[in-house]
């Protein structure tokens, strides 16, 4: 038989994994000496026992009965004593706080016989029949699931027939049995008389309450494992509730808004813990707490004062005063804004009590990229027009369009309202300030592509009922037309009607070198941190950038260069036309004019990005796509060509075109033509990419400068495509006078190419893992496809709890990864391995990267300052072997 139930006087806040947060922190106070009224925790495993077998383990009730004893012989009093009896707590708590999801009961040990003792002991028959009726409603609700609303309509009408000073003692005693009347309708017996037993099916309620509706959901959403179970806190009674020198509240020893040090909280009079929830009457602030009892005012700040400094962290409390004697019922590392959470941290440096490396652990990327974005100044806000899902976030306000056109056309900004959207919208919504829709949630096309741009996006805000061609939509009775200006924020999902004033980041400003470092408590913060993680961080942190302006943006942002280069985006706009000739080239003379045309542009482009990375390596990528991107859609031709037929003209052009795009047409594209394969079969385009870089660095190098070149193949997947690509590249770097040496490398994007990186690492100087492919590719799924259309339903039935695309897949993908690292490594030791997909901007998947040994992440430049906190914290979770994301 194993042991199920610890004392307080046992346990320790390490084992929280067993006795769950709030059964171990009970334990921790009371081994401090602070007033924890006496009491036992029934642990976790027992609760798994009981989840797994549908009944309690074996003596679990004989060990509780045991503890109880002991309690009973501490304080003198026993459960089920007719003329004073002890009353018990009955609180849910499992490893990570669920707020208001699982079950508290209180008042056990109440009955017919009982109620009379409390009663004379007290001195209070009212606080005991109120008392009483409490016991019947939570555990009625709490173990027999009876509607507590049944209960709360009594209690009304009582309340609403009461005096001044509330119900008597008669009316409660009468509500005691209305009560009982509405337990037996519902359950089919009577209310429990036997103390013990109710304490058992109060324990027994707990546990099953691990797998309660809402209780599900919540851990899904905060990714809480489903298989901890919670732990049962069982405390003898103290009563907030025995006057007005009694009461409850809750504080905090900073703020957990801004961060500032100083005494917050709110108490409330004469009441129970629920009262407090329950809003019934308003609650003080904490501080009045000092003119009303000063003497529990000052011990209630000497235990703040004791907490903070043992927990070393910003802790919040619940406490009660029974006539005067304060009583610690919790306490727990507060939850925190992102604000605070960095204020406090730089704070708790200062007072000496945490070091800088443990300032990291407490910080997460994704404070950081909360406070990286503007915020709307909601005061004086009107009440928004609806709300939607906070997809993406961002403050963004601006003109209400429809079309995608006209958001692209758009001078001023725009806000891109679709029932939907899907690939034609991207100009669109590249233009918009903010993306708005009616329909999908955090996985909808518009909700991916969004955050993965930075735009502000609010979704499936279902109340709008858009009628594009009117150019209008209906939320209730207000009708908003093209023209309209809206509001949206994409982290709460508020829209509003008309502009509502936005206050810029400061720590968005900052880091962008518009602010001083001391500008602010938050920003110094901030600097103190990231300044820290840099110190300490291995992995290095560069950015993807197509145009000089990016790269310069990266370089502000704290990049140590450009890990990749989408050399793609250089042959938008204009320059369409001339990839356009180059496909249609008809023989070696018009292909090479193309090529020629094509390559001052892009020397230029990379002498200008070279010059923004000075001294600091850029990764160039020869062209990836397959060539038919270039050329327009087939649809669109396909009608140009019928018109100019239908008016009986030469469709020109159009139909030399068509012709090219339904020749190359694909039916997997992203399985296709693309990648090193163009650059095996169309001749001379990856030499003038090559000629175009090695230029470049040359100029640079006359000019003085420090040019670190780095050419990457994409899709590389066995070794002889590589080193076919190499001869070809190195014949033309010899060919550039006055050209640096240039390391070539490859990515690794897909699973071929990771399981036989030790013969491809023979051929390349570097790896950059693209694990945006290497994802596609190793789960079989097309992003553009899959996201919009059951990513949902798999986030929902917990097949994944994250998007593969968003954070990496460590066990699949990541252990190609590793292989791939390892072989590498072991045929090439010098081997440079970075990684350059979406995932090297997201702190989870950066602290993978870190571990797995990559050499750096690459990313977007404004993830830059996120990528490089996150390699910080991973640095300090390397030597102290903690890692607390939670
Ligand atoms: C990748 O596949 O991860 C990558 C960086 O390449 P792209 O996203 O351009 O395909
Ligand atoms: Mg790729």
């Amino acid at each position: 038989m194993g042991k199920y139930v610890y004392d307080f006087i046992e346990g320790d806040r390490s084992r929280a994994d067993l006795l769950g947060g709030k059964g171990a922190n009970l334990a921790e106070m009371t081994r401090l000496g602070l007033p924890v009224p006496p009491g036992f925790t029934v642990s976790t495993d027992a609760c798994r026992a009981f989840l797994a077998t549908g009944s309690p383990p074996a003596g679990l009730f004989e060990e509780v009965n045991a503890h109880l004893r002991e309690i009973e012989a501490r304080l003198d009093r026993r459960l089920g004593d007719p003329r004073d009896p002890l009353l018990l707590a009955v609180r849910s708590g499992g490893r990570y706080s669920m707020p208001g999801m699982m079950e508290t009961i209180l008042d056990i040990g109440l009955n017919d016989v009982t109620v009379g003792g409390l009663a004379a002991r007290s001195g209070d028959e009212r606080f005991a029949w109120d008392s009483y009726r409490r016991l019947i409603q939570m555990f009625g609700r709490t173990v027999h699931g009876v509607p507590a609303e049944e209960f709360e309509h009594e209690l009304a009408a009582v309340r609403a027939t009461a005096g001044p000073g509330g119900p008597s003692a008669g009316q409660l005693r009468d509500l005691v049995d209305t009560y009982k009347k509405i337990f037996v309708r519902h359950v089919g017996h009577d209310f429990p008389q036997a103390p013990h037993e109710q304490l058992f099916l109060a324990v027994r309620a707990v546990f099953e309450s691990w797998n309660s509706e809402r209780a599900r959901i919540y851990r899904r959403q905060e990714r809480i494992p489903d298989d901890l179970g919670t732990a049962v806190n069982v405390m003898a009674m103290v009563f907030g509730n025995l006057g007005p020198d009694s009461g409850t509240g809750v504080a905090f020893t900073r703020d957990p808004a801004t961060g500032a040090p100083g005494v917050y909280g709110d108490y409330l009079t004469d009441a129970q813990g629920e009262d407090v929830v329950a809003g019934i009457r308003n609650t003080l602030p904490l501080p009045e707490l000092a003119r009303l009892d000063p003497v529990s005012f000052r011990r209630l700040r000497e235990i703040m004062a004791t907490l903070e400094r043992h927990y070393r962290d910003l802790c919040d409390i619940e406490f009660t005063i029974e006539r005067g004697r304060l009583w610690m019922l919790q306490t727990r590392v507060g939850k925190r804004t992102a604000a605070a959470a960095f204020v406090i941290a730089a704070q708790l440096v200062d007072e000496g009590l945490i070091t800088a490396d443990e300032a990291l652990t407490r910080v997460t990327g994704a404070q950081l990229a909360q406070l990286m974005f503007p915020a709307f100044d909601l005061a004086g806000a009107p009440e928004p027009l609806t709300v939607g899902v906070g997809a993406s976030p961002g403050a963004a306000v601006g003109r209400v369009v429809f079309d995608s056109a006209a958001a692209a056309a758009a001078t001023d900004p725009v806000i891109l309202v679709r029932r939907e959207t899907n690939p034609d919208d991207l100009p669109g919504m590249i233009a918009a300030a903010g993306v708005l829709t009616s329909r999908g949630g955090k996985t909808s096309h518009a909700a991916v592509v969004a955050r993965g741009m930075g735009r502000t996006c609010v979704c499936g805000a279902e109340s709008l009922d858009i009628d594009a061609e009117r150019g209008e939509f209906v939320v209730g009775d207000r009708v908003v037309r093209a023209g309209d200006v809206l509001s949206i924020d994409g982290t709460t999902g508020r829209v509003w009607l008309g502009a509502v004033p936005v206050q810029p980041s400061p720590v968005a400003r900052y880091l962008a070198g518009e602010l001083s470092p001391e500008a602010d408590g938050l920003v110094a913060a901030v600097h103190r941190l990231l300044g820290h993680a840099d110190a300490v961080r291995r992995l290095g942190v560069r950015a993807n950038a197509d145009t000089p302006e990016d790269a310069r943006r990266a370089r502000r942002l704290g990049a140590g260069g450009v890990g990749l280069c989408r050399t793609e985006h250089m042959f938008l706009g204009e320059r369409r036309e001339l990839v356009e000739r180059l496909i249609l080239a008809d023989g070696p003379a018009e292909r090479e004019a193309a090529l020629a045309a094509l390559l001052p542009l892009q020397r230029a482009d990379f002498v200008g990005i070279l010059a923004a990375m000075d001294g600091l390596p850029a990764t160039i990528r020869l062209l990836d796509p397959p060539l038919h991107e270039f050329l327009p859609p087939l649809a669109e031709l396909t009608a140009r060509v019928a018109r100019a037929e239908a008016r009986g003209e030469d469709p020109g052009r159009d139909a030399t075109l068509l012709a090219a795009v339904r020749r190359m047409h694909e039916a997997n594209p992203m399985l296709g033509l693309r990648g090193v394969r163009l650059g095996l079969v169309v001749p001379g385009l990856f030499a003038m990419q090559v000629r175009a870089v090695a230029e470049a660095a040359a100029q640079r190098i006359r000019a003085g400068g420090d040019p670190r070149p780095e050419i990457m193949v994409p899709l590389v997947g066995d070794v002889r495509e590589l080193a076919a690509v190499r001869v070809e590249v190195e014949r033309v770097l010899a060919e550039v006078d006055g050209a640096p040496e240039i390391p070539i490398g490859t990515m690794i994007e897909v699973p071929r190419a990771a399981l036989t990186a030790g013969e491809i690492a023979a051929e390349a100087h570097f790896f950059s893992f693209g694990t945006n492919d290497l994802t596609q590719t190793t789960w079989a799924f097309s992003r553009d496809d899959v996201e919009g259309s059951f990513f949902g339903a798999y986030l929902e039935r917990g097949i994944f709890p994250v998007s593969p695309f968003e954070s990496i897949d460590a066990k699949g993908v990541g252990r190609l990864i590793r292989l791939a690292v390892a072989e590498g490594r072991a045929a090439r030791p010098e081997l440079t391995v970075g990684v350059c997909g979406e995932h090297g901007g997201d702190p989870d998947s950066v602290e993978f990267f870190a571990e797995a040994g990559l050499d750096y992440v690459s990313c977007s430049p404004y993830r830059v300052p996120i990528a490089r906190l996150a390699a910080g914290r991973a640095a300090v979770a390397a030597t102290t072997g903690t890692s607390d994301s939670r």
